[in-house]
């Protein structure tokens, strides 16, 4: 008998999600650097404030999530009616496909962009498209030949997972001023806080009526786990995106815990400082050993190997070792790794596994 019962078109084009690994077999001290976790885990205000609020957990959070979006309108100077709250930004990713993309539509991102914009296009019935990108960075220009009369939005996250690279600022602004104005163009900052001075598009968002930011706790912030990502946009596209929103979507636990990380500033800082130390020393340290990476202005360094025959090997032999890094073959990228930045005794780790890589004795 033919199955009666069939999901949607697109839906079975999602390859299912693999994530990193936190485990490796006959391995003790395991140190995992294939999610872009912040290697000091959360603010301890934010545990406290989480644990504190599991006590009401009997209760329904507030569906309007007005604490924390005042505390990120007060953060970063943004406006808190034109903030929406999500289970991570990847909620946020899915509301944008779903109210804006269905069957027929174009949803576009770059070549070796982030993985959920293909996966929430195909969930929304749109069809999803890459447009080649150059030395690993997204290309203004390929984007905007990309663009057709059914394309509805355009994903640019910056920086850029998995390469680390970015537009920039002026790369961004050419795109807003040139897109047409069907297209909504959504800046992907969820490693914005890692650039000094950058505002994720924040600018750009309050100047055009079609742009979007997105961000997130989960990277900075040490709250990959608990699920809080947010987006700011016109008023208008606020408004759509709350209508799909189921009104509980956040926790209360995850909004105290949230609000309380953005209100450490101390542990922002030194999480901040480490990574930019240590995400150099690691990126010049491997470049001795040979393996090269692009300027990373994320909390991660995609290291570049002879072929994708080595970047295994070398995956391996880090694994092995108790080092879990992140393949990236899915992205399009067989010859890199992608390597968290974790804290000076892993990345000296990192260092020592691949010099032995190197030199045969791995
Ligand atoms: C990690 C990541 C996200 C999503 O993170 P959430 O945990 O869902 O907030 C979004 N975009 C990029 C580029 C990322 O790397």
């Amino acid at each position: 008998m033919t199955q009666q019962i069939v999901p949607q078109p697109g839906i079975l084009e999602i390859a299912p999600y693999k994530g990193g690994a936190d485990k490796v077999e006959g391995v003790a001290d395991v140190v995992k650097l294939s999610s872009n976790e912040n290697p000091f885990g959360p603010s301890p205000a934010a545990v406290k404030a989480a644990q504190e609020a599991c006590v009401t957990a009997h209760r329904y959070p507030p569906g309007d999530h007005i604490e924390l979006r005042r505390a990120i309108a007060d953060k970063f100077g943004l406006e808190a009616d034109r903030i929406i709250c999500g289970a991570g930004s990847d909620e946020i990713i899915s509301f944008l496909c779903q109210t804006y993309a269905g069957p027929g539509d174009e949803v576009l991102y770059s070549e070796h962009g982030f993985a959920m914009y293909k996966i929430s296009a195909l969930a929304a019935g749109a069809t999803p498209v890459a447009a080649p990108e150059r030395n690993r960075t997204s290309d203004v220009d390929a984007l905007l030949a990309a663009v057709t009369d059914r394309t509805r939005i355009l994903f640019v996250a910056d920086p850029n997972n998995p390469t680390g690279t970015m537009v920039g600022g002026q790369g961004l602004r050419r795109l807003a001023e040139s897109l047409p104005g069907h297209v909504l163009l959504v800046i992907d900052g969820a490693y914005a806080e890692f650039v000094d001075g950058f505002d994720g598009g924040a600018g750009l968002v309050d100047q055009f009526d079609n742009v979007v930011m997105t961000r997130t706790f989960s990277k900075l912030y040490g709250l990959g786990g608990l699920r809080v990502g947010w987006g700011y946009g016109p008023a208008h596209v606020i408004d759509a995106l709350n209508r799909v929103r189921g009104p509980f979507n956040v926790s209360q636990v995850q909004i105290k815990a949230a609000v309380a990380a953005l209100d450490d500033d101390d542990h922002t800082a030194f999480s901040l400082s480490e990574n930019t130390r240590l995400r150099a020393w690691l990126a010049a340290e491997l470049d001795k050993l040979g393996v090269p990476s692009d300027s990373s202005f994320g909390n991660f360094i995609l290291a570049r190997f002879a072929d994708a025959e080595e970047a295994q090997a070398c995956n391996a032999a880090l694994q092995a070792a108790g080092l879990i890094v992140r393949g990236v073959a899915g992205y399009g990228l067989p010859e890199c790794l992608r390597i968290t930045i974790g804290d000076e005794a892993a990345c000296q780790r990192v260092v020592a596994a691949v010099a032995a890589f190197k030199d045969g004795s791995a």
